[in-house]
């Protein structure tokens, strides 16, 4: 009998050790961690750095609350305000929490409380962060959900223009819809959000917990784009594995979120501010990001190359290293198949592989994690 509530389909795998894009389970398997801890691990398993800075965190302090000062959370604040333009930062410990800050900014800068996301959306498991996610599956038995929310498809023009007014307080999306299946957004419909927004005073807050940090070959996904969001939200590649989530807001909304107003015990806890730190310096590097844009073509190449002549693969989607490929059957028996052969893939939703590589992925290691994907899913490389 179990002690834990039943609320993940686990995996039959623990793990033992990991390091880069390697796992190796209690049972002396070895696995290629596509999945990255679900879009966590940018610097894979492990980094040097990133353990370094973690370790002599740990043998300063690891916690003394916001009420002191932090020369921690200041410099990793610095650093996301200067690649971003937005210029303050509030600290939450997961991807929902940083969402909920979010959603209250946005409530109490405007004074309004509609928001409109999209269908398809995730954006976390709290009650308003429920509520705003585009996905009923997420909301079963919960009851009522806040009714603050309406929803538009994703990339529809006209219903974003119909949806929004000045009632709004914000429009809230993904540049990538990650959980909902790898969609990526148009700039057309960017564009009319933009103008939409600016006619009725409506706020653009963009959740980049699974695109941002680098994933995209971007240090944001919004930066492939012309757009300007109010708010950023970050969490799962932050850290890089030590629990930490970020809201950016511009200067203008500063105000609203004064002594008081929001907090957290944890947020901003001085190891996983360490762990952060050392992950932006790595991350925000052009190089590194260059990098990640070459293994990004590469692997899509591949794909594309694997699957030219597949009635299985329908579609290739993605930007950077957040990879979908959608399959015309369901991919749960693939992604089991795939652990069979030791590589860790996602799905998201019912029929798409998710590939989310550290992006210190070797070209090698994409090599085979291609060559197994191609023959599980029964094709032959026309080579
Ligand atoms: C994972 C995710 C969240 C929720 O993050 P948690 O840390 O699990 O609360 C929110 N939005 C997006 C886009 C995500 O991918």
């Amino acid at each position: 009998m179990t002690a834990l509530f039943q609320t993940y389909a686990r995996w039959d795998i623990e793990p033992k050790k990991a390091e880069g894009a390697w796992m190796t389970s209690t049972e002396g398997k070895k696995y290629l961690d596509f999945t990255s801890g679900i879009g966590v691990l940018n610097v894979g398993h492990q980094h040097p750095a990133v353990k370094k800075a973690v370790k002599e965190q740990l043998d300063s302090f690891w916690h003394v609350s916001n009420l002191f000062k932090s020369s921690g959370q200041e410099r990793v604040a610095r650093l996301l305000a200067d690649k971003t333009g937005l210029s303050r930062v509030f600290f939450a410990n997961s991807g929902a929490e940083a969402n909920e800050a979010a959603i209250k900014l946005a409530r109490k800068a405007t004074g309004r409380s509609k928001i409109i996301t999209c269908t398809q959306s995730f954006h976390g498991r709290t009650f308003a962060t429920m509520g705003a996610t585009g996905q009923d599956k997420v909301k079963q038995g919960f009851g009522p959900m806040l009714s603050s929310f309406e929803y538009v498809p994703f990339n529809d023009v006209n219903a974003i223009k119909k949806a929004v007014d000045t009632q709004t307080a914000a429009v809230m999306l993904e540049i990538v819809q990650g959980e909902g299946g790898i969609y990526v957004v148009q700039q057309e419909y960017l564009d009319t959000i933009q103008t939409i927004c600016r006619e009725t005073g409506a706020l653009l807050i963009i959740d980049e917990i699974q695109t941002g940090i680098g994933r995209t070959g971007q240090a944001f996904a919004f930066q492939h784009f012309q757009v300007k969001p109010d708010i950023v939200t970050l969490a799962k590649g932050l850290g890089n594995g030590l629990p930490i989530g970020a809201m950016l807001g511009s200067e203008a909304l500063a105000d609203y979120f004064g002594p008081g107003s929001h907090g957290s015990t944890f947020g901003g806890n001085p190891v996983s501010v360490a762990a952060a730190e050392a992950v932006l310096q790595i991350v925000f590097e052009e190089q590194f990001l260059q990098k990640v844009s070459e293994k990004s073509a590469y692997l899509f190449e591949k794909l594309h190359t694997a699957f030219k002549e597949s009635n299985e693969v329908q579609e290739i989607r993605g930007i950077g290293l957040m990879v979908g490929i959608e399959c015309t059957s369901e991919v749960s028996g693939y992604v089991k198949e795939l652990q069979n052969v030791g590589i860790l893939v996602l799905n998201a939703g019912p029929k798409v592989i998710r590939l989310l590589p550290p992006l210190t992925a070797e070209f090698t290691e994409i090599d085979l994690a291609v060559e197994k994907i191609s023959e599980i899913l029964k094709i032959k490389e026309t080579v």
